[in-house]
């Protein structure tokens, strides 16, 4: 058994010792199973999350409204959720309120999918009640109970299985595919970000392929934002031959085959509620991918995408039949004689100073930028005499200009 198993197996004698039941369940059970590298363990217990608190000296209050306490135990965190069922589900999405149960059964049955809802004991018995083992063994993906019903209770569990398709290469099941296919409208009632954190674990999944594809064929995607009736790209990203190692790059190729325009890729991935920052990089980075597709990178390029999403291109360009070059990248990065504007041989004070003015302006962003440009076209050298004289040249230019 894993070693992630074996360091919390006192966790769940603790709470045995109490008087109270605990299991090892969901994802890192089912790829536990698939002799895969395991995440987070997660336990669920018998023991009300007020009965846990009291068992352990360390405990954070994560999601206690959904019986989730999370437990301090030898520098690790672990999430001791309570048995629970969500009984009365409110327009197709988890209940804000749940239902305690006392027994494990009951708890596994409220689980998405059959290869989800396993438990293994302390000393590595398995508990299977819903034949998760004979579809871990041939590959499904299949509801646990009825998939219409389930679907119905959350409709986001249709999105996790597209993700699980991806993350596992499995398939669905017929019944689970076909009632995903009758129910896929409800994927409408999501908020947009658990519908994002399934996608992205879509993208950068083994059989993105196949996942991509039942996302298309289930029609899933067309209650995503942007992507209605935009299967040519999906289809596109589905065939895309590389996996990709990150959501940004698998971002930065989607927005790609979007064919977006400039103005528009901000829009679309605040649709998805993108933070600021990804939205900058995906944005930056589908430009850069533009112009890599017609020419190798330069310094203006390469400064203006920086070499971290610039690699990432770089990794996955062969995707595109171009050669990847990323050493010579490395080393065109390396020669740079600038990365940022404050790598430049003169700071604004020195600018001001030697203009004779003591207030700046916008002129000074856009002096910074000519200073840039000329310095990434090898047109001025990045010393502080070089750029000095330049600016001494210009003085009287720059003094009309303000
Ligand atoms: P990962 O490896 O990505 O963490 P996971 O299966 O552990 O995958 P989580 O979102 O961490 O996914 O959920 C943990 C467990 O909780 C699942 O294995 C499943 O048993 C249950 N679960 C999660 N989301 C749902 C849901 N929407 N409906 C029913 N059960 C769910
Ligand atoms: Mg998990």
């Amino acid at each position: 058994e894993a070693p992630e198993f074996q360091k919390a197996i006192p966790i769940i004698e603790a709470i045995e010792r109490a008087g109270y039941e605990a299991y090892f369940v969901g994802g890192s059970v089912r790829d536990t199973l698939l002799h895969l590298d395991i995440s987070d363990v997660d336990i669920a217990s018998s023991a009300m999350p007020e009965e846990i608190q009291r068992i352990f000296p360390i405990t954070f209050d994560v999601g206690i409204q959904h019986g989730t306490v999370m437990v301090l135990f030898e520098h690790e965190t672990y999430e001791i959720t309570t048995f629970r069922t969500e009984s009365k589900y409110e327009k197709f999405r988890r209940p804000e309120k749940v239902q305690y149960v006392r027994s494990l059964q009951d708890d596994l049955k409220r689980r998405d999918f059959t290869i989800n809802a396993i438990a293994i004991d302390r000393h590595g018995n398995i508990k299977d009640f819903f034949n998760g083992q004979a579809d871990l063994a041939n590959k499904l993906i299949r509801a646990v109970g009825n998939p219409e019903e389930r679907f119905r209770e959350d409709a986001l569990r249709m999105m996790r299985a597209a993700r699980f398709v991806s993350q596992l290469d499995f398939e669905i099941e017929q019944a689970t595919k076909e009632a995903i296919i009758e129910y896929h409208p409800l994927l409408s009632k999501i908020a947009v970000e658990r519908v994002r954190e399934e996608w992205n674990k879509l993208l950068i999944g083994r059989n993105r392929k196949g996942g991509v594809k039942f996302f298309v064929e289930t029609r899933l995607f067309q209650m995503c934002p942007g992507f209605q009736n935009r299967e040519d790209a999906l289809i596109d990203l589905a065939l895309f031959p590389l996996q990709f190692k990150g959501t940004t790059i698998a971002w930065t190729v989607l927005v790609h085959f979007l064919d977006l325009k400039d103005e528009a890729i901000d829009p679309f991935l605040r649709q998805w509620k993108c933070s600021r920052k990804e939205i900058m990089d995906i944005r930056i980075g589908a430009q850069a991918l533009n112009k890599r597709l017609q020419q190798f990178w330069d310094y203006p390029l390469l400064f203006e995408t920086g070499i971290e999403i610039a690699m990432q291109i770089e990794e996955i360009i062969e995707g595109f039949g171009l050669p990847n070059q990323s050493e010579n990248l490395i080393e065109l990065n390396e020669s740079m004689p600038i990365h940022t504007l404050k790598d430049l041989a003169l700071d604004g004070k020195e600018l001001l100073s030697l203009l004779g003015i003591k207030r700046g302006g916008p002129f000074v962003g856009e002096i910074f930028e000519e200073l840039k440009t000329l310095v990434l076209a090898n047109k001025l050298e990045n010393s502080a005499i070089a750029i000095k004289d330049f600016i001494k040249k210009r003085r009287m230019i720059y003094l009309d200009e303000t």
